[in-house]
């Protein structure tokens, strides 16, 4: 009898790991406890594979050798406890799918900086001919494009820490860790360790020939890299610090020095500017070189990467005002890094879910920079509290078009109108894609 996979949740992992699994020959089953998609579904139905939706039947899900399971659903629901109880194995989508390929890895995680990160590398590598592949958090999964795409070299990994968390055997050849601040403690028991313990996955059965990239001005980081024995060739990046091996800020220039070949590029001509993007440039940078790519070329992709949507996006002037998109800042340190970017005033527009954010290490730079913070949230309490006194002017709105409306009176020729939010969207949004989207078009009708 051929081995039964079941996999939970039929978004684009789980969808992915269905068409994988099939092709590998195995019993598939797909379960999902809200409705799915009609595309997924339509992808599901072609392919003759069974599944149900708006319920998890025991019946069905107990009977499997492995379990799939969405990055969306959290270790600690009882049916995913009692799956681990029985013994059943249950792993993430990247774990099932990178045992079906040759391709190595390089695998991206932090709290912030993943995708541009990611992005950044990925512009790299295929500029300079080589043929790899994009996955993880980010665009079509893994296990959809080893079943159905040509063969790759090496992917390019955007993994979270939910991935993580379901990663076991699987190895990164090259791992980078950018950063670890607080973000989704509540899917960590509120603790932070268990949290930084998810991030350092990413090392896990890394041996001698492998390569660890990570921040060294971090410091959970440095203070988890004193407890462990690491394993891999360690090439840091930083800010403050002069690297012998790895990359470092110098003179209003990046220095990437590994194997005694240096390479430097003067930060002002990098398309995306604030000193989180320098972090980014430094540890994509140090990627492209492990693959011996020429110094002019690895320069000209770095310059040439125009950022990402959402991210820092400049969407217009508008008398004089920038209008800046950063919807996908999400947590309180994103949106230190994009405050701390800024080079005029700001008109911060922020709020939303709050994922239990403490706002006390942002509020010096808001006393610097910001002349007006807009809240824009169901929930704007908080918010309101926390900047009391540090900001000159607050605001409180509950529609994106109210908020750009409130930044444009409240603007001068000069300011930035920055929506940052430092929280989730879903009090008022369907996800940052659309606070983000929906942002650019308020702009475009002032
Ligand atoms: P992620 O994929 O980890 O969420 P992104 O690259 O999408 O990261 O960036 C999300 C937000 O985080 C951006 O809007 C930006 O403000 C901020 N950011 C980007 N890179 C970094 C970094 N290296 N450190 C801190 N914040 C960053």
């Amino acid at each position: 009898m051929s081995k039964r996979i079941v996999i939970l949740g039929a978004g684009e992992s789980g969808v992915g790991a269905a068409l994988l699994a099939q092709k590998q020959g195995f019993d598939v089953f797909v379960s999902d406890k809200s409705a799915i998609k009609d595309g997924f579904k339509k992808e599901l139905d072609d392919n003759n594979i069974e599944y149900e939706q708006e319920q998890h039947t025991h019946e069905n899900i107990f009977n499997a050798n492995e379990v799939v399971k969405s990055p969306g659903i959290p270790d600690t629901v009882p049916m995913i406890l009692e799956l681990k109880e029985k013994g059943i194995p249950v792993v993430s989508e990247i774990e099932f799918a990178s045992k079906y390929t040759d391709a190595k890895f390089a695998c991206i995680t932090g709290s912030n900086g993943k995708t541009t990160t990611t992005l950044l590398t990925h512009h790299t590598l295929t500029n300079a001919g080589l043929n790899v592949g994009l996955a993880g958090n980010i665009g079509q999964s893994l296990a959809r494009q080893i079943a159905v795409d040509e063969p790759k070299d090496w992917y390019i990994l955007e993994l979270s820490s939910f991935q993580l968390d379901g990663m076991y055997d699987f190895k990164a050849d090259i791992a980078v860790l950018m950063n670890i601040t607080p973000d989704h403690l509540d899917r960590y028991d509120y603790k932070m360790d268990n949290y930084i313990d998810s991030k350092f996955r990413i090392i896990q059965n890394q041996t001698a020939d492998d390569y660890f990239i990570y921040c060294a001005d971090d410091e959970n980081i440095s203070k988890e890299l004193k407890k462990r024995d690491i394993k891999a060739q360690q090439l840091p990046f930083s800010n403050k610090l002069e690297i012998s091996e790895g990359a470092f800020f110098q003179d209003n220039k990046i220095v990437f020095n590994l194997k005694e070949d240096a390479m430097s590029v003067f930060i002002e001509q990098l398309a995306i500017q604030g000193q989180h993007n320098r972090y980014n440039t430094m540890a994509a940078g140090i990627v492209a070189h492990l693959f011996q790519i020429r110094k002019p070329k690895i320069r000209e992709c770095l310059l040439s990467f125009k950022g990402v949507e959402h991210r820092l996006e400049r969407v217009l002037k508008v008398r004089g005002m920038d209008f800046i998109n950063d919807s996908k800042a999400t947590n309180v340190n994103s949106s230190w890094y994009a405050l701390e970017s800024m080079e005029s005033e700001v008109i911060w527009i922020a709020g939303g879910i709050d994922k239990g954010n403490d706002y006390a290490e942002i509020k010096e730079l808001a006393r610097q920079k910001v002349k007006a913070l807009i809240c824009l949230g169901t929930d704007n309490k908080k918010l309101v509290e926390s900047f009391e006194g540090i900001v000159p002017t607050i605001v409180e709105t509950s529609s994106m078009a109210e908020a750009v409306k409130s930044a444009y009176f409240l603007g001068d020729k000069g300011d930035s109108i920055l929506l940052s939010p430092a929280c989730a969207s879903f009090d008022l949004f369907d996800n940052y894609e659309q606070r983000g989207r929906l942002f650019k078009e308020c702009v475009r009708n002032l």
